[in-house]
């Protein structure tokens, strides 16, 4: 490293410092379990591990599993935890309770949006997407057109390509946009108010996918007029791996609109087991089967990491935290390093993304020195900002070890090539 660029990493790191002792959100770290020496830049695929996680899983299995038995579907409300859940998540998206609901995975509850979406606009063809959007959302979007009736075309958005032209273009062709706010690539963020109004002047619906910014960032849903939603709760949320993702729909549309897999959880009255499936009216008529109770107590602890925290704080501290990793990336000048997000914070979500043609061995190399980030094919190196847990002068020790693994080559070791199943 030359004197320069140690320089400019000694300047940011009394910034970053300073930073620290600013915080407002310095006491939410003391919320989750974090392994000693670990600088855990991976919250944006797997949340860290709520201090209270544990003892809420266990005392359900103990407790209302082991000693409640069946009765716990009344006595300990596991009947209605898919709701109340979708209620404590609400004001972190900003929705109104009674609209939200925690249940199967983001690939299912797209499904479902898609499907109750294009019900409310069955004369209109067309469905546009995000052509760069994360793979499961462009599958399940095409199992959900061809199994609509008439079977919609999926038009995708070319990379770099202006929505809002397209929108406008599509006209009233147009049933439904259908995606991410935040890249989960490249940390890009859309204008979520805006798509949705370019949609709706052309009497079309919005459906978002809120997997990279819901727990990052202030969000509107009810104000900004989206109709639906989906996200995970594994990520920014702290829900566990693998827990059950949400679902929201706009007040406007409940009644009206058809949910494309009816299930008995979703029925009226489940328990008078009637052969003919008649939808609940509520946001319950999302749900399929039977919920994932154990994986639920997961995201209740989860949502309790967010009681009492401002999440405009939250969004000004992500934002401070990668551009302290950025800044300090880009002053080394590292040979094959080019940025992967948008340079302004404004324009990402929570996350710092940096492209190198071998990406998979340098970011085991990281992990080496216990700074874990991850790898996205085909050359991109994510690193996620959880402000809940992160420390300012943690964006610098991993920026740090970055340079200097590059720098070193220390990515060439042969054993930081052999890729894993989960990257
Ligand atoms: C994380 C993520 C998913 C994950 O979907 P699952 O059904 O939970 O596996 C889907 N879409 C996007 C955009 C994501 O970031």
């Amino acid at each position: 490293m030359n004197a320069e660029t140690e320089l400019a990493l000694a300047r940011l790191e009394e910034e970053a410092e300073q930073a620290d002792r600013d915080d407002p959100l310095t006491a939410a770290r003391q919320r989750f379990t974090i392994p000693e020496g670990v600088v855990y830049l991976d919250g944006n695929s797997l949340g860290a591990l709520p201090r209270g996680a544990a003892e809420t899983i266990e005392r359900c299995v103990r407790r209302e599993w082991g000693e409640g038995l069946v009765g716990s579907w009344n006595e300990a409300g596991w009947y209605e935890l898919p709701l109340r859940l979708g209620d404590r998540l609400a004001p972190i998206v900003g929705a109104e309770p009674g609209h939200l609901v925690v249940c199967d995975t983001t690939t299912l509850n797209l499904y479902k949006a898609l499907g109750a979406a294009l019900s409310l606009r069955r004369e209109r063809r067309v469905v546009l997407v995000d052509g760069g959007d994360f793979p499961t959302n462009l599958y399940i979007t095409r199992s959900a057109l061809a199994a609509a009736p008439g079977a919609p075309e999926c038009v995708e958005l070319e990379p770099g390509e202006d929505p809002l032209a397209r929108i406008a273009a599509l006209g009233d062709r147009l049933a439904a946009v259908a995606m991410s706010h935040v890249s989960y690539r490249t940390g890009a963020m859309r204008d979520l108010a805006a798509v949705t109004a370019a949609a709706h002047r052309q009497g079309a619906l919005a459906v978002w996918d809120l997997c990279h910014s819901a727990g990052a960032m202030p969000l509107e849903l009810a104000r900004s007029g989206v109709d639906f939603a989906v996200g995970c709760t594994y990520k920014y949320l702290n829900g566990g791996p693998g827990a059950p993702a949400w679902i929201y729909v706009a007040p406007c549309h409940l009644a009206e609109c058809e949910q494309p897999l009816a299930g008995w959880m979703g029925h009226a009255s489940p328990f008078d087991f009637e052969p003919r499936h008649r939808r609940h009216p509520g946001i319950r008529a999302f749900l399929c089967g039977t919920p994932h109770i154990v994986s639920m107590r997961g995201v209740e602890a989860g949502l309790a990491t967010f009681d009492g925290i401002d999440l405009a704080a939250v969004r000004e501290k992500s934002m401070r935290l990668g551009e302290l990793f950025r800044r300090a990336v880009e002053a080394a000048r590292l040979p094959r390093v080019e940025l992967a997000c948008p340079a302004d914070p404004a324009a990402r979500g929570s996350q710092v993304c940096f492209r190198h043609p071998r990406g998979y061995a340098v970011v085991q190399a990281l992990i080496e020195q216990r700074v874990i980030g991850d790898f996205r094919a085909p050359d991109v190196m994510r690193f996620g900002f959880a402000p809940l847990y992160l420390r300012h002068v943690e964006a610098l020790r991993a920026a740090r070890s970055l340079i200097g693994c590059v720098e070193a080559e220390v990515w060439r070791q042969e054993r930081f090539a052999r890729r894993a199943d989960v990257t």
